[in-house]
């Protein structure tokens, strides 16, 4: 195709390439073991497949309604109810989306004007800044540290305006493996009351908290849920991160709002999937023994490092793992990603990436959401090192 110089402003002049590409690319170069990206090298529960392919030959091949398939919105309203107390009605307060990708950038657009300012915590998921810059949104951003990558509230207060339109908050972190507590809750309820600010809640990883933990879904405190949206991945909770189906819960009146937006750019998600779904979701082992299969898998990982040379604090939820590597080498992260992947075979995500001017705390994250034999591979690498 000749290439005719059409002259035009880039929405989002500083999106480059991702780190992910960066990284996978190389991975697939060096054929390496690829703990990089989240998603897990194992299969879904087979009886949900079934349950998809009897959606379609039963004939449920057409557009769902707009908020999703209603009884689909019935059992998640149910679910929330029975783990956080918090009652969503079916019909205004939920609604079906193409992942949480979809729900946090829709949410997004829908409130965000230019110039309005959005409060980011870093290092943070790498959707929400594009989502907000393309809209004409300041990101305004509080960075936390390792290990343990705790908020300070009162410096988060401080970066609070007349212009906050929005604050992200990701509970259990990506890529950190940090929770937020019931007292972090509490205290961003607190400062949050009686301002116009809404909370967008990532919460993909609710299902997978380890050692006991409760997830403190921000639907559980009274003025926090009132002016949240609270995001959730069906893809995360049942090992189908590529069906791409998640959903979203905010009180009625935002969520009206939400939809003028989420009709015109999705319409309606998937409607098989959203048959299965529902009917899938009725059993709530199907989502309340993720966390001891994830812990499993993360205890076998972290005793295979025991003695080796890299540092660690146990994710506390999500299906990743930090590691710090500053007994090994002081050379930067991304270098030593880089160097993990042609020398040794093994790719992991450096966390500079997620960061403010790329701050390197020389840590990298390492995804467990991988079968046994591939943890085995991995772990004999590192401790190589
Ligand atoms: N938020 C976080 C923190 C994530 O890690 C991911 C997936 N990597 C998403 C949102 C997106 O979820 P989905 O695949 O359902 O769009």
């Amino acid at each position: 195709m000749s290439d005719n110089p059409i002259h035009f402003n880039s929405k989002l002049p500083k999106v480059g390439t991702t780190i992910f590409t960066t990284v996978g690319n190389l991975a697939r170069v060096h054929q390496a073991l690829d703990l990089s990206q989240g998603f897990p090298n194992f299969e879904a529960d087979k009886k949900l497949m079934e349950l998809v392919s009897k959606a379609m030959v039963q004939g449920h091949n057409q557009y769902a309604t707009m908020p999703g398939y209603y009884g689909l919105r019935e059992v998640i309203s149910r679910k929330i109810e029975n783990l956080h107390g918090a009652s969503y009605d079916a019909e205004t307060e939920v609604t079906v989306t193409v992942g949480a990708t979809q729900a946090i950038y829709t949410t997004i657009t829908a409130f965000v004007h230019p110039s309005d300012e959005v409060i980011v915590l870093k290092p943070a998921y790498d959707c929400y800044e594009p989502a907000i810059e393309v809209n004409g949104g300041i990101p305004v951003y509080l960075q936390l540290k390792a290990p343990n990558y705790q908020v300070n509230w009162e410096n988060f207060q401080q970066l609070i305006t007349a212009k906050t339109r929005m604050v992200i908050i990701n509970t259990p972190h990506n890529p950190s493996g940090r929770i937020f507590s019931k007292a972090d809750m509490m205290r961003l309820q607190e400062i949050l009351k009686g301002t116009n600010i809404i909370l967008l809640s990532d919460e993909v990883y609710e299902h997978i908290i380890f050692d006991g933990r409760e997830h403190q879904s921000a639907s559980r405190f009274k003025d926090l849920a009132s002016r949240s949206f609270v995001c959730a991945s069906f893809g995360k909770t049942f090992h189908v991160t590529g069906w791409k189906i998640g959903y979203c819960a905010a009180p009625a009146s935002l969520m009206k709002e939400f939809r003028k937006v989420h009709q015109f750019n999705v319409f309606s998600v998937d409607h098989p999937t959203q048959r299965a779904m529902a009917q899938y979701l009725q059993n709530e082992a199907h989502y309340n023994n993720l966390s001891s299969f994830y812990q499993k898998k993360r205890d076998f990982f972290l005793k295979g490092l025991e003695n080796s040379r890299f540092k660690f604090e146990p994710s506390a939820g999500t299906y990743f793992q930090l590691l710090d590597y500053s007994q090994i080498t002081d050379e930067s992260d991304e270098n030593f990603a880089k160097r993990l992947i042609s020398d040794y075979k093994l790719a992991s995500i450096p966390i500079s990436s997620f960061n403010v001017n790329r701050r390197d705390d020389k840590v990298l994250r390492f995804c467990f959401a991988k079968k046994e034999e591939t943890l085995v591979q991995a772990l004999e690498i590192l401790m190589k090192l």
